[in-house]
């Protein structure tokens, strides 16, 4: 007889984006001349960079020729882009070698299938609110999830207890959802921590390429000690516009053992059995985003995404609601006002300005009462829904 996972009965169904879905989708039906703004979406809207574009084509071009023709990539990517990932770690000071990255069809690959590789019996530590993804995983795997607080108290950014034992954590700065960064001494107060405890960092760095402070970190290899107890997750969805694209990349230091295991060569053995690559016209890609050219194009996008941030938390200033985020980040996690809870002030947006965001409470309890807005949406649309938000508060 068949048997299915029974772990699976203990995810929390997916509600959030479906119930979003449906209350925006009644309220276009009742309400067709409304101009409806959505700050809700993690997806981004301006299109891959030129010189992105020119590469994949290229990489085509290239698979259309007998003599330059490819079939199956390596399992880690093409050395062309790990040199080319390592180069961009250099360019800010982290010393990341070329086999030490494994490229991916994205981050949420590598952050969901990482388990495989760890027992069942390990505690997982995850900080709450938090990107579903790492509770999910490991719901499946039927492993005991332990929850660090992010709160108003400590702006989002919670910090190791060392009464609390846990065997893998998962850390993201900067922070989907709140927008939070850990600072550096932040940072190694957790790598810290993961060594004195033999445990293992996952830090998920995706939104690395909005930081623009000198204290954060980019990377946790920045850390001392980081190489004894973390592995990193990036990506080019946001950094790049490659969420339809599909690429991003896990540093794994070569000396990083666990459990009298080298944790490279154990993934490395996971991923040889289970993924066959990334193609090659991505990979080429992905290599033209780390060029010269490549930076100062995507960096205009991100620039865009970042203004449009900061629109937005200039009206959170102007309207004095207390929020994180939007300095280092595309996301802004603002505090519901007058004490709604966040679906109540979901509605309040959604039926007064015809503005949709992300109730914060689908990340987390953490989440009860506040409130998440992105910078992804064009410019104009965010102007125009700030006006409208000081309009409504102001009333
Ligand atoms: N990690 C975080 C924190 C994210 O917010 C996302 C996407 O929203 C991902 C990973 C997944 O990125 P990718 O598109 O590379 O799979």
């Amino acid at each position: 007889m068949t048997k299915v996972n029974k772990n699976f009965e203990n995810l929390v169904p997916n509600y959030l984006f479906a119930d979003i879905a449906k209350k925006t989708n009644e309220f276009i039906k009742a309400n067709p001349d409304k101009k409806l703004i959505r700050l809700g979406i993690g997806d981004v809207t301006l299109p891959l960079a030129p010189v992105v574009v020119e590469a994949m084509k290229k990489g085509c071009e290239e698979l259309g020729v007998k003599e330059t023709f490819k079939g199956y990539p390596d399992y880690e990517g093409y050395e062309f882009l790990r040199t080319a990932i390592s180069d961009y770690y250099k360019s800010f000071g982290v010393n990341v070698s070329a086999d030490e990255i494994l490229v991916n069809d994205g981050a949420k690959s590598d952050a969901g299938n990482i388990g495989d590789i760890f027992s069942e019996d390990n505690v997982i530590l995850v900080t709450d609110p938090v990107y579903p993804v790492y509770v999910d995983s490991n719901i499946m795997a039927g492993r005991k999830i332990l929850y660090a607080d992010g709160t108003e108290e400590n702006n989002f950014c919670a910090m190791p207890n060392p009464d609390v034992k846990a065997d893998i954590i998962y850390l993201c700065s900067p922070n989907n959802p709140t927008g939070a960064c850990l600072n550096k001494e932040q940072l190694k107060a957790w790598v810290d921590y993961a060594n004195e405890n033999n445990a293992l960092i996952i830090y998920d760095a995706a939104y690395e390429a909005f930081i623009s402070e000198d204290d954060i970190p980019r990377s946790i290899m920045e850390i001392e000690g980081a190489r004894t107890c973390a592995i990193e997750m990036c990506s080019l969805s946001k950094t790049a516009g490659f969420t339809g694209t599909r690429c991003g990349y896990t540093v794994i230091p070569k000396e990083l053992e666990l459990d009298g295991t080298n944790i490279y060569k154990l993934w490395y053995r996971r991923l040889s059995t289970k993924f066959n690559g990334v193609s090659y016209p991505v990979q080429c890609a992905a290599a033209a985003v780390f060029s010269e050219e490549g930076q100062k194009q995507t960096r205009e996008n991100i620039a865009y995404y970042k203004e449009n941030a900061k629109i937005i938390a200039e009206t959170m200033d102007e309207l004095g609601i207390k929020y994180t985020g939007g300095i280092n980040s595309p996301y802004i996690w603002l505090k519901c006002p007058n004490n709604m809870g966040s679906w109540e002030f979901f509605d309040y947006l959604l039926n007064n300005i015809y503005v949709v965001g992300t109730p914060g409470e689908g990340f987390g309890k953490n989440g009860a009462g506040w409130f998440r807005l992105t910078s992804f949406g064009d410019r104009e649309n965010t102007i125009e829904a700030m006006n409208r938000l000081k309009g409504l508060m102001k009333k």
